[in-house]
């Protein structure tokens, strides 16, 4: 492949508003059938289900949560945290709506305590089609050595777990918290151990900060199992100080692997795969590059997100929730919610990172949010 079939692709531009719906719709009975996916108004499926369960984490990752910002942080207080008997049963309900895969994500989600006992929950629902639903976790792997065979033995299928940079300085410098690198690695061989596979690690990267450990991460992660993917610097929430020139696209991240070590695209990505993903030419495995600055992959988002305190998200950059915890406690029955849920899935227009590059090109004006979970 040569450098001009890696070619760095100008966002796309829209001149569309997001919508800003404030209310939770809800579908009226006969409106709602099950036969049929439920889709939104670009007609993308609801298909993911990301579930947060903590707020809370052990890191500081400048992208996500600067201790500066975070130091005086009030934490959702336990009342307002969903209980495993809440999260299993709107994932139910999700997965009578044509949901098929359930990634649970936080915050920290392994500083849940009893997080296996939720992961048994999850594991004894069932998809429209009678199969047990695809459960994975997002972690940073701080805890994952410790956890990863009881998940396992709970009914966890994969995992994918965070990792900045192999360099313990490095590493240190994007998380701000005292944490060697060589606990993350033995997380994830763990996890390998148990049989959370196959294991994909997520990079976020820098430019400038952590730059210069693609190539290293690549070497390191090159002929295992274990597929990297490397993601762009995006510009969730309102805190961490992003700025487009510390973006360094992803195609120049493949160009720099692909200039050590020959990658090949591959050729038919999954619907709904946010990664594109590249194999090595001499069959050493893959990597996959997550371009959700430089090239948006909000046509097939087909990914709703459920805060820790109950509200739900129909994008990572949306300004607002809607608020399924109190039906939940309000006593609705499956149906309501059910209805509730394709209601407001119907109306949903949101694809922020399309519309980025007019915000950015204009910068008259960014779009905020408050952080809502990976
Ligand atoms: N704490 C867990 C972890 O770090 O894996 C799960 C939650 S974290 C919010 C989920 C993913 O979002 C991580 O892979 C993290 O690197 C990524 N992430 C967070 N903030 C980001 C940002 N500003 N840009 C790109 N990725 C980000
Ligand atoms: Fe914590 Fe994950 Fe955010 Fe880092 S990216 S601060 S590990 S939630
Ligand atoms: Fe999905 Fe929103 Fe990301 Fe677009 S910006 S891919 S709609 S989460």
């Amino acid at each position: 492949m040569s450098e001009r079939n890696v070619p760095f692709v100008i966002p796309l531009v829209d001149e569309r508003q997001r919508d800003q719906q404030r209310r939770l719709p809800v579908m009226a009975p006969a409106a709602l059938t099950t036969a049929s996916p439920v889709l939104d108004t670009l007609h993308r499926p609801l298909h993911d289900l990301r579930i947060s369960v903590t707020d809370r984490c052990n890191f500081r990752c400048g992208y996500c949560m600067p201790r500066a910002v975070y130091r005086d942080h009030r934490f959702l207080p336990h009342a307002e945290v969903l209980s495993f008997e809440e999260i299993t049963r709107t994932a139910r309900v999700f997965l009578s709506l044509g949901v098929r895969k359930l990634r649970l994500t936080g915050g920290e989600p392994l500083m849940r305590k009893d997080l296996e006992r939720l992961v048994a929950m999850l594991a004894e629902l069932r998809t429209l089609d009678g199969q047990p639903p695809e459960l994975t976790l997002t972690t940073n792997g701080s805890l994952l050595a410790r956890k990863a065979q009881s998940l396992k033995d709970a009914g966890l299928q994969r995992v994918t777990v965070s990792l900045d940079a192999l360099d313990d300085a490095i590493f240190r410098r994007m998380n701000d918290a005292d944490f060697p690198v060589a606990d993350v690695l033995a997380g994830i061989e763990a996890a390998q151990n148990a049989g959370l596979a196959p294991l994909k690690v997520n990079m976020v990267v820098q430019r400038s900060v952590n730059e210069q450990q693609i190539l290293p991460m690549a070497r390191h992660f090159r002929g295992t199992d274990i597929e990297l993917r490397f993601i762009e610097f995006m510009d969730v929430g309102s805190t961490n100080g992003w700025r487009l020139d510390d973006v360094l696209p992803s195609d120049e991240i493949a160009r720099r692997i692909h200039a050590e070590h020959p990658l090949l695209p591959v050729a038919h990505p999954r619907i709904g795969e946010t990664a594109q993903r590249y194999c090595y030419a001499d069959g050493s495995g893959s990597i996959g590059v997550v371009s959700s600055v430089t090239r948006a992959f909000c046509g097939d988002c087909n990914r709703a997100r459920l805060s820790t305190d109950g509200q739900l998200y129909l994008c990572l950059f949306a300004d607002q929730g809607y608020d399924l915890r109190t039906l939940l406690r309000d006593g609705a029955d499956d149906g309501l919610l059910a209805r509730a849920v394709t209601g407001t899935w119907s109306q949903r227009s949101d694809r922020y990172s399309q519309l980025r590059g007019q915000a950015t090109r204009t910068t008259t004006r960014k779009i905020e949010m408050s952080f809502i979970g990976g």
